[in-house]
């Protein structure tokens, strides 16, 4: 705890080092972790690993700030309607938590640009509303053996598992192909709704780098904001992924 003592820093931990212990909230600051999109799940995940003390997070998301947005992107404001997204969610990250090192890119997810981003990240939480930039970040994580936080939402429905590379079912074992009726634009999303998705994101990627608890590594999670049902299973890789099976591409 040497780089945490004797300040400000660790005390706004005092309340969380009782779960985690010394050992964990020193492994968080150590840590660094992707997160691929930063809107409703994305930002509330963001938000939340920055207020734990995760050393440093690596952020991508494209564009600027719609009306649309502030129904959830808990990182936006008025104030900077029609204004770059990533400034300003790092502006209000960099708020919360200035021991923070943050690094954010107004950039879509593509291989060859996202590599370094992914290669330097202890794990990603993959938060991209697209299934091409899923995949894109599933096969990145897969070539660098990265684990990813795969989380999503639609509606009032959100589903969760953790992929480690190797051992459990990618992206692509699940979705071998993109959904055709797949409308990323205008879907329907509650914040509270993106906010729960991004609220267990953050703790799987936090229960990864301290090993407190359980990941949902190998298992989907589903869960209903809207009546609050829930279930899990367990998931088993493709031999013949396209990814990370024996018909994986060089
Ligand atoms: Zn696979």
């Amino acid at each position: 705890m040497e780089q945490l003592a004797g300040g400000l820093e660790l005390e706004r931990y005092a309340r969380q080092l009782k779960l985690l212990g010394e050992d964990g909230q020193k492994a968080l600051k150590e840590a660094t972790v992707m997160v691929a999109g930063i809107g409703g799940l994305g930002g509330t995940a963001a938000l939340y690993l920055a207020a734990a003390g995760v050393g440093r997070l690596i952020l991508a998301h494209e564009g600027n700030i719609l009306a649309p947005d502030l129904n959830r992107q808990i990182l936006m404001d008025s104030d900077h309607l029609g204004q770059e997204r990533m400034s300003t969610a790092i502006a209000r990250l960099q708020r919360l938590n200035p021991h923070v090192a943050i690094e954010g890119y107004n950039s879509k997810i593509e291989y060859n640009a996202a590599r370094p981003w992914v290669r330097d990240a202890d794990i990603v939480i993959d938060a991209r509303y697209d299934f091409p930039e899923r995949y894109a970040l599933n096969r990145l994580c897969v070539d660098t053996n990265t684990p990813m936080v795969e989380a999503a939402m639609y509606g009032f429905e959100i589903s969760l598992t953790t992929v480690i590379p190797g051992l459990t079912p990618c992206l692509e074992c699940l979705y071998p192909d993109v959904q055709p009726q797949w409308e990323p634009f205008g879907f329907p999303v509650l914040g509270a709704t993106s906010g729960i998705a991004g609220c267990l994101a953050a703790l799987e990627a936090v229960k990864w780098i301290t090993g407190v608890g359980t990941t949902y590594a190998g298992v989907m999670h589903r869960f209903s904001s809207l009546d609050f049902a829930c279930y899990s299973v367990h998931i088993t890789r493709n031999p013949n992924c396209a990814c990370c099976g024996e018909g994986g591409k060089p």
